[in-house]
């Protein structure tokens, strides 16, 4: 067979040399060791937690090792792209901090290796494809649906592999005439791989994350080109990410199946193999055993989740890396100001297996990242969720900044600063006691009769004067327990609570919710500050009313 004829006559209008493109996109003048990687993402609009370990991963090696992180966009699958998608998915990296050095971007794609979006590359990939076949290591493929439908069946009852593979590779080794008269019937075809590979043979292969595999040859003939001439994700990536010099692929381990045919093409192809870091899933306790995270169960895994739970970029990021590396939390303890990009970043450490997603970890995290934040900064970030996400709640924070920061500011600072708040979802129920419309009425224990919570709260009224300090506002607070005949003597309640009809503890109560309407709040000298004179009496005076 003239495979250089077969060349010509499928790829008529490509001119272009393998020689020229390698010339247009030289090796990248890198430092030794710099890692070149990318983000491939297929536009399908869809964006989650798997997308972000996968970026961050990609971007930690990249950036801590001086190297390239470029974003290209898979878009060969066209009837799967949402409009819209790339967009969404620039702007929901860039919110958790991955930038791309170079590739497709919202405002025109930028670098040197382009196009960044696969079908803008068909041209590209058409001068490999001519190759190949012109070396015959590629051939075209006239199966219609019903012969392939018809083979799978046949090798079904067999009990034999399903697949495109020796004896039933149908197009393998057809003749000039038989490939040119399907040609001149206008009968559509595929560009399939030759493999020479046997599934009696085994090599072993070295992965950064799941270590020493051993791996079978493939011996399926791939398809290369589909019939509309766009590649499959196999020789776009062969072909991509060898002239965009990628030393490193960081990608989700379901590509291991098909590794061993994309070491073939690149052999084939006479390019050098890169890294592969190939991630396992994410992974969630369900009942007693592990299962993939997934789309249709889990609404965790989709980032606009996080987002609209309101969890600070912040907190996921720094959830992910103590996710991702073992070591991070040790580190993060012994530098607890440090920006997380000073933590040495290593893909070694993924779990080979897959991580373990715990969202009680993740609040837990997000609670202390958040409570070491200034009362500004969580002003920032919570008037920007409240904006988009609870507009009432946004109005009331921007209406008194002041007030607001000065909510937020109790028990902030210090060694031990409050916990209170993991998402902003959370800050409404916190805070909301210090905004009359977010105000809940009382509701006092039944064990206390209505005149003894009156007469406490009217004896308050009495005495408050916001100029106190906390210890004689607490002072007074004792005098009226004595007055009602309750006790101040806590050791002496807990040894006997019959010979009391109540205590200090039960008049702090009553007044804190006549004054926030929860039984629960911050320290009430403190809130009563804030609250200010008008509007904390204002409060009990209408408790009073409704007694
Ligand atoms: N487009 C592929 C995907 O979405 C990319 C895999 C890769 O990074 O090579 O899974």
């Amino acid at each position: 067979m003239d495979y250089q004829k077969l060349a010509e006559i499928l790829f008529p209008d490509v001119s272009d040399t393998p020689e020229m493109l390698e010339e247009r996109f030289p090796c990248r003048n890198a430092p030794e060791g710099a890692v070149i990687t990318r983000m491939a993402p297929s536009p399908t609009g869809f964006v989650h937690l798997g997308n972000l370990v996968q970026g961050l991963t990609s971007e930690r090696m990249a950036h801590q090792s001086g190297g390239v992180l470029f974003l290209r966009v898979e878009d060969t699958d066209a009837k799967r792209e949402v409009p819209g998608a790339v967009e969404v998915l620039i702007n929901t990296l860039k919110h958790y901090g991955i930038q791309f050095d170079e590739g497709a971007a919202i405002d025109g794609d930028f670098g040197n290796y382009g196009p960044y979006r696969q079908r803008q590359r068909a041209a590209i990939y058409h001068v490999y494809a001519k190759k190949l076949v012109s070396e015959g290591k590629a051939y075209p493929c006239f199966c219609t649906e019903e012969e392939l439908g018809a083979m799978r069946e046949k090798q079904e009852a067999n009990k034999e592999t399903t697949g495109y593979y020796g004896k039933y590779a149908m197009w393998r080794d057809r003749t000039m005439e038989d490939i040119q008269a399907q040609l001149e019937a206008g009968n559509p075809w595929v560009l399939r791989f030759r493999s020479t590979g046997s599934i009696e043979n085994q090599f072993k292969f070295d992965d950064v994350v799941k270590g020493k595999l051993t791996i079978t040859e493939n011996d399926v003939d791939h398809v290369l080109l589909k019939s509309d001439g766009i590649p499959t994700y196999h020789f776009a990536h062969a072909v991509d990410d060898h002239l965009m010099r990628t030393t490193h692929v960081v990608r989700g381990d379901e590509w291991l199946p098909t590794l061993p045919f994309h070491i073939q093409l690149f052999q084939a192809l006479g390019f050098k193999l890169p890294k592969y870091v190939h991630i396992g899933p994410l992974m969630k306790m369900d009942g007693s055993s592990k299962r993939k995270l997934s789309k249709r169960k889990d609404p965790e895994l989709a980032l606009t989740f996080y987002k609209a739970e309101g969890f600070p970029v912040a907190a996921v990021y720094e959830y992910i890396m103590t996710l991702l590396n073992s070591n991070y939390e040790d580190w993060r303890r012994a530098n607890p100001d440090a920006p997380a990009t000073d933590f040495k970043f290593s893909p070694k450490k993924l779990n080979p297996a897959g991580n373990l997603f715990d969202y009680a970890k993740l609040t837990d995290v997000s609670k202390n990242v958040i409570s070491k934040m200034t009362a500004e900064e969580v002003y920032a970030l919570l008037l920007e969720w409240a904006q988009e996400f609870d507009a009432d709640f946004a109005e009331k924070l921007a209406a008194d900044k002041d007030y607001a920061v000065s909510i937020l500011a109790i028990g902030r600072g210090g060694k031990k600063p409050r916990k209170d708040i993991a998402v902003w979802k959370e800050a409404k129920p916190y805070m909301g006691l210090f905004y009359d419309a977010y105000l809940q009425p009382p509701v006092f224990d039944e064990k206390f009769d209505k005149a003894t919570i009156r007469t406490v709260l009217e004896k308050f009224l009495a005495v408050y004067d916001p100029a106190d300090d906390s210890s004689v506002w607490f002072d007074k607070v004792k005098s009226i327990t004595e007055e009602i005949g309750y006790t101040t003597d806590m050791k002496a309640y807990k040894a006997d609570p019959e010979a009391f009809p109540g205590t200090v503890a039960d008049v702090s109560t009553f007044i804190r919710q006549a004054v926030t309407g929860q039984t629960n709040s911050p320290d009430l000298y403190t809130v009563m500050q804030i609250l200010g004179k008008e509007r904390s009496i204002a409060r009990i005076q209408a408790v009073l009313e409704k007694l």
